[in-house]
């Protein structure tokens, strides 16, 4: 079925929300379900309901866009600050509409039409939430602001000039060792400065989180965070055992890549700053900028398959993509879905580097999903958990191997190895922000010191070839100041690295039979968010990274491939 839409990017109507707009309306929809006797009559209610929350939700979506497009544009500025401050009202609202809900009289009935999982959860965002843990949700939104803040403003001196930590990454990198090491120390000095600020940061969020959780009735946050992310299907027991295989079977596969990126790079003392650099000659460079790209993307998307030729081209003919670096956007890049309009956007600030083409097949992955999943009648149902969403992301980076060439020339080969290189070695440090996760809100009480001294430990442990002796902060463990997701997404980042696991499996099966994964792909897609992440690998046919002995049959094949590099060459 092709869908057309009559307008495009630009046409989308700004909708600034009122609060007494909005919150009239509101009450009228809840006192209807209140109404309701029986699942026939909150059928409806619950469809009215589903309609006025997708289009607000629209309305919010094309005021993100449009500001953090241009930043500086006083009508979009406005215009989020108002979606900011009306969006804690509406939690509230869908809060009770979820609170009658599930103590209806025909819930049973309900679950007949809607499923099990669409109550489940229901129950998972309604234990996370009561309205006497609102004034220390706010704080913590305050100190996570105060974090970015503090990070974002980092003002690092190095060679005559004042950096941030993003433009300080480029020397970090660089090919010239003393370069690397003098902008690595810079970092180290910028840290020691900040490192009290930093960390009392952190341990007011520590407490806050620890306070909440009591005051919910958990031991400790451990739980609540698991069920703020909305697992309904595994807890920390089984996280635990998938962290003990990662630390078996692919910690020592990375420090094998380790120690031969060294050899090729001639380094006999590396420090950690040396692993930041892949390659003598430096990263793969694509062959052009937005538009080429942007052509060839058209042509790999249109060669893998009708449905994501389609999606594509609906993505070009209505601007739902925009991706050059412009002064006055916001700084990164994400997808977000429009979904009145059942339209996918995707922002990004292109800016000639390999990440460019990642952002076209990554981003790019999640759009095709979430254009995939607009058919699905019940709102819910079309955005999976946060580790199912990066499988589609993930998988797509490696459906688009074949078509490397067409957006490196001569760079492919590099781009693919750095690409699985990169893949393999992420998830020992992913696994080490997990776990350190796990120990600061099991012992909410330890010491700034006492945490550092854990980080260091666990990095000893998963990536012993970090050495740190001419940089004495990160030396003692203050590493993981820098890694935001800490501050901001508790627990969030494992996520990343289950998604890994579940993407190597489409690569593994991709050069078995490209076809025949492709369509499980596509049918991944299409089947959104209908189950909680465990069973819907089972649905889907992929392997459970929970599964003792799952992540070595996902991670041997894949040293295969990686011998079929000669890396000496690049
Ligand atoms: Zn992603």
């Amino acid at each position: 079925m092709k869908r057309d839409l009559e307008m495009n990017f630009e046409d989308f109507p700004l909708n600034v929300p009122s609060e007494k707009r909005i919150t009239n309306k509101l009450d009228v929809l809840l006192q209807d379900l209140v109404e309701c006797g029986s699942a026939l009559t909150a059928n409806l209610a619950i469809k009215h309901w589903n309609k006025y929350m997708t289009q607000i939700n629209t309305d919010a979506a094309v005021i993100y866009v449009r500001y953090s497009c241009d930043t500086r544009n006083p009508v979009y500025k406005r215009a989020q600050a108002r979606v900011d401050e009306i969006s804690p009202i509406i939690s509230n609202y869908s809060n009770k509409f979820a609170k009658i809900l599930v103590k209806a009289r025909y819930r049973k009935d309900l679950e007949k039409k809607y499923g099990k999982y669409y109550f489940q959860m229901m129950d998972a965002s309604l234990k996370a939430f009561d309205e006497k843990i609102i004034p220390e949700l706010i704080q913590e939104n305050k100190l996570v602001s105060e974090y970015d803040s503090l990070l974002g403003g980092a003002e690092i001196k190095f060679r005559g000039e004042v950096l941030n930590l993003s433009q300080l990454g480029k020397y970090l990198q660089d090919v010239d060792r003393e370069t690397r090491k003098e902008a690595a120390q810079a970092m180290d000095k910028w840290m020691s400065e900040h490192e009290e600020k930093l960390g009392q940061i952190y341990d007011d969020l520590v407490h806050l989180r620890d306070k909440m959780a009591k005051k919910l009735g958990y031991k400790n946050f451990v739980e609540l965070g698991y069920l703020r992310l909305g697992r309904t299907d595994y807890n920390a027991k089984d996280v635990k055992k998938y962290r003990e295989q990662i630390a078996e079977t692919v910690v020592p596969v990375a420090q094998k890549l380790y120690k031969k990126q060294m050899k090729d790079l001639g380094i006999k003392d590396p420090q950690y700053y040396d692993y930041n650099l892949k390659f003598k000659t430096g990263n793969p460079k694509p062959i052009g900028g937005v538009d080429k790209l942007v052509n060839v993307a058209h042509e790999m998307y249109s060669d893998l398959g009708s449905e994501s030729k389609e999606f594509f081209e609906f993505m070009m003919k209505h601007n739902l993509m925009d991706l050059d670096a412009r002064k006055g956007k916001a700084p990164g890049g994400y997808c977000t879905s429009l979904t009145a309009y059942n339209a996918p956007f995707i922002f990004s600030n292109f800016n000639g580097t390999d990440g460019d083409v990642n952002v076209l097949c990554h981003e790019g992955g999640h759009a095709l999903q979430a254009y995939l999943s607009f058919p699905i009648k019940i709102p819910e149902y079309q955005n999976p958990t946060l580790e199912a969403c990066e499988i589609h992301s993930m998988s797509m980076e490696f459906f688009a191997w074949p078509y490397m060439e067409k957006f490196f020339g001569k760079d492919a080969n590099k781009y693919r190895y750095l690409h699985l290189a990169d893949a393999i070695e992420f998830l020992p440090y992913g696994i080490t922000v997990d776990e350190f996760q796990h120990w600061v809100y099991e012992h909410p009480n330890a010491t700034h010191q006492e945490r550092c001294a854990y980080w260091r430990s666990l990095e000893e442990k998963y990536t012993p070839h970090k050495k740190y002796d001419d940089t004495p902060t990160l030396g003692h463990g203050a590493y993981w100041l820098r890694q935001s997701h800490i501050f901001a997404n508790p627990f969030y980042y494992i996520d990343y690295t289950l998604a890994q696991v579940c993407a190597f499996q489409f690569f593994i099966e991709m050069r078995k039979n490209h076809e025949k994964a492709w369509k499980k792909y596509i049918k991944l897609c299409k089947f959104g968010g209908q189950a909680p992440f465990v069973s819907l690998l089972e649905h889907n046919h992929l392997r459970n990274p929970f599964v003792d002995g799952n992540v070595a049959k996902v991670i041997h094949p894949l040293e295969k491939v990686l011998k079929e590099f000669d890396t000496s060459k690049f």
